[in-house]
């Protein structure tokens, strides 16, 4: 068992610099739960906070129902993986991996259980022998986790550990990573500011702006269901598109009107969209959720002209305006799009979100909290 509680968790450095407010988050027993946000959010002092790498400033942290505040980094049984992979050069594998144990003065057999058993699980075997500076990226990355690893912690904690990787060892450690989690069946916070790793290797994850916790949800709720403009944008890649539209009733429908075309919202939205009659709304719609049309379509046909065109192989990111507003679209590869020409488009309205252009909020709250 090892269940991580943070309440109301807050930390003010020196300078009055304020760096983390009021986090509350459950990890539960063996779950994967990924931070993430921008640089700067806080994410990293929430993560030492929990290792006790940094002093809590203000809330309680609890380890299994234990508070852990005043608990010293060591007796916490947490295993931290860092970015730099923080390996002794002058060490081999096998002693970086076994040193923290020694340090505890674990017998020597059963360090050597332990170091072959980590090894075997993470394919690092026979470079137990090299020291670090004899290994590849991706290899010093498995020695940071093995030495972790060895340690039997009850929480692995790991800080943007695949940052330092090219892109394609980057996918294949997720993978790894994802795997190990399995395998293992330990509970994990992980820190990153790639959307794409949260997306991909979370159980749960929890959006970070400004040191305050957004949103946290399983990765495809928070795809579907963000809270409000920044996670709708922060989750998915391309980002999603936010056209400014003015909403108004047209013989008794509601229309959103973005000045170049009018579309009409999905009738589970319609109530909701109705409140802003004459005023300005934010009409959120992913790149996948707008379809070809080869003729302009008789009702919601957007009409945009193309600017940019990415063939990504499986498919093509089009970036394109309306005469006032951009936006991308990605779609299947097999039209044969221009820079210049003018294409038609239908938005996938039952896809589409609304945010409000003061607050930022989605203002489908009631649907996505039915949704849970
Ligand atoms: P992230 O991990 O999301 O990039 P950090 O947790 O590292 O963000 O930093 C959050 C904020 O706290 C930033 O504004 C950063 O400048 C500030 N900060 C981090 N460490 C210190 C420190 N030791 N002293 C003062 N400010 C700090």
């Amino acid at each position: 068992m090892a269940k991580v509680e943070l309440k109301g968790i807050g930390k003010v450095y020196e300078g009055n610099v304020r760096a983390v407010d009021n986090a509350n988050i459950v990890v539960e027993d063996k779950e994967f739960v990924v931070l993430v946000g921008p640089s700067g959010c806080g994410k990293s002092t929430t993560l030492r906070m929990v290792a006790g790498l940094e002093d809590i400033s203000e809330g309680e942290l609890y380890i299994d129902g234990e508070i852990m505040n005043d608990v010293p980094p060591k007796d916490r049984n947490i295993a931290m993986v860092f970015q730099n992979y923080a390996l002794y050069p002058h060490m081999t594998v096998y002693e970086n991996m076994a040193f923290g144990l020694r340090i505890k003065k674990v017998p020597k057999d059963e360090i050597d259980k332990r170091v072959h058993e980590a090894a075997r699980i993470l394919d690092i075997e026979k470079f137990l022998d090299r020291k670090p500076k004899a290994l590849s990226g991706g290899q010093r990355q498995r020695v940071a986790v093995g030495r972790a690893i060895v340690r039997n912690p009850k929480v692995f904690l790991f800080d943007e550990p695949l940052s330092n990787l090219d892109a394609k060892l980057r996918v294949q450690m997720r993978a790894e990573l994802s795997d190990l989690h399995l395998r293992l069946n330990a509970t994990m916070i992980y820190v990153t500011h790639d959307q794409v790793e949260a997306m991909t290797m979370a159980n749960k994850i929890v959006v970070m702006k400004d040191g305050k916790i957004q949103q946290i949800g399983a990765p495809l709720f928070l795809y579907n269901h963000p809270v409000n403009k920044f996670v709708a944008g922060f989750i998915g890649s391309p980002p999603m598109n936010f056209l400014t539209v003015k909403v108004s009733e047209e013989g008794g429908q509601v229309v959103l009107d973005e000045g170049s075309f009018k579309v009409k919202p999905a009738p589970e939205h319609a109530e909701y969209v109705r409140k802003y009659i004459g005023k300005e709304l934010l009409f959120g719609i992913r790149p996948e959720d707008l379809s070809y049309q080869t003729e302009a379509a008789s009702e919601n046909n957007v009409a945009v002209k193309i600017t940019v065109v990415e063939p990504l192989g499986a498919d093509i990111n089009l970036w394109v305006t309306t005469p006032t507003q951009p936006l991308v679209i990605r779609t299947e590869p097999h039209f044969s799009f221009k820079v210049g020409d003018t294409a038609n488009f239908v938005p996938h309205m039952d896809k589409a979100r609304y945010f409000d252009k003061e607050t930022e909020l989605s203002i489908l709250k009631e649907l996505d909290e039915a949704a849970k």
